[in-house]
């Protein structure tokens, strides 16, 4: 096994595509191998991503009420859970997070909103002004998370200054059923064309540990490329009350590890970036992320749960000795 691990490493070095056999095979590392997976993981980041890494960071500018029956999400109306509920926050508010996030060395900054998506009007026009703000104001990426858009919202939120867009698949279309049943997988791949084919970055991942098996992670892998995105959130499943997947065990560290390093595998020069669960799912293992093959993280608060303080998050980048990436 361990001469596998080397050889598709340096395939993948070498400019080769990681194939799902292979792909599978390699989530089948076990034990000390899996060690070298992660150091082959992190060679490959290495190579495309140097010594840096980033932090972004989000906020929940609109909570709760979605008529979206995801089911692991604390904000689907189908559950019944004891979340903030909210309507659009003050543009005060999203512009001084922003700042706040730029202060705590987040390069990338979320505006997220629950619902199936932002529709032309009175919200947009909002969003519009606080992105334009986010822009003058502070150095900060401004990035939106609005649901299932389309081509000229997307342009229109580009005209405002927004860099990129994000917008998860969740998990991989032949687990998608079980998972939501309220939209179409294709509704969010459309989403993710529409934001491209506008010129904006495009950020988009999924959640692992909501009962998909390994292939069909490595079958999202497969969409992402497909996809072409430019950055891959990962989310590891923290359970909420009073969701679908209240019940659902944690992945053990060991195998968030392994589903990170395979993704750098099959996504060697994308940004990879470690967001919600972290904590739950990694416990002491969190800086390992980086060992792993990730690139970035998310510090500060999740939508609905609270992160570490950004303090902790950056003693660890700096412990590992990679250089923060910093504002243009
Ligand atoms: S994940 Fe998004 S679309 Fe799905 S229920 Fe939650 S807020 Fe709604």
């Amino acid at each position: 096994m361990r001469q596998f691990i080397q050889k598709v490493a340096d395939d993948v070095l070498g400019g080769a595509v990681l194939d799902a056999g292979t792909a599978i095979r390699l989530s089948e590392v076990s034990g000390s191998d899996l060690y070298l997976l992660f150091a082959e993981a992190s060679r490959i980041r290495e190579y495309f991503k140097g010594k840096t890494a980033s932090l972004c960071s989000i906020i929940n500018a609109k909570s709760g009420r979605c008529p979206e029956n995801c089911a692991f999400c604390a904000q689907s109306s189908a559950h019944a859970t004891n979340i903030a509920v909210y309507p659009l926050v003050d543009d005060d508010v999203i512009v001084d997070c922003a700042k706040s996030a730029e202060l705590n060395g987040a390069v990338c900054y979320g505006i997220v909103t629950s619902g199936t998506g932002i529709q032309p009007g009175e919200e947009l026009e909002r969003i519009c002004r606080t992105v334009r703000r986010i822009r003058q104001e502070t150095a900060i990426e401004p990035s939106c998370s609005l649901g299932i858009m389309d081509y000229d919202t997307c342009l229109k939120l580009k005209e405002a200054g927004m860099v990129t867009y994000h917008h998860n698949l969740e998990t991989a279309r032949s687990f998608f059923p079980s998972i939501c049943t309220s939209h179409d997988y294709e509704d969010d791949v459309r989403t993710i064309q529409a934001a491209k084919r506008a010129g904006l970055n495009v950020c988009c991942g999924g959640i692992l540990g909501l009962g998909e098996s390994f292939a069909q992670r490595i079958e999202m892998a497969e969409t992402l490329r497909e996809l072409d995105v430019d950055s891959v959130p990962m989310n590891f499943l923290d359970p909420v009350e009073g969701t679908k997947l209240s019940d659902a065990c944690f992945l053990t560290p060991m195998e968030c590890l392994k589903t990170i390093a395979i993704f750098r595998l099959m996504l060697p020069a994308k940004n990879i970036i470690v967001c919600g669960g972290r904590e739950t799912n990694l416990r002491e293992l969190q800086s390992w992320i980086f060992l792993a093959g990730t690139s970035g993280m998310m510090t500060g608060n999740y939508l609905t749960k609270t992160g570490r303080v950004p303090e902790v998050d950056r003693q660890m980048l700096a412990d590992l000795e990679l250089t923060l990436e910093v504002c243009a």
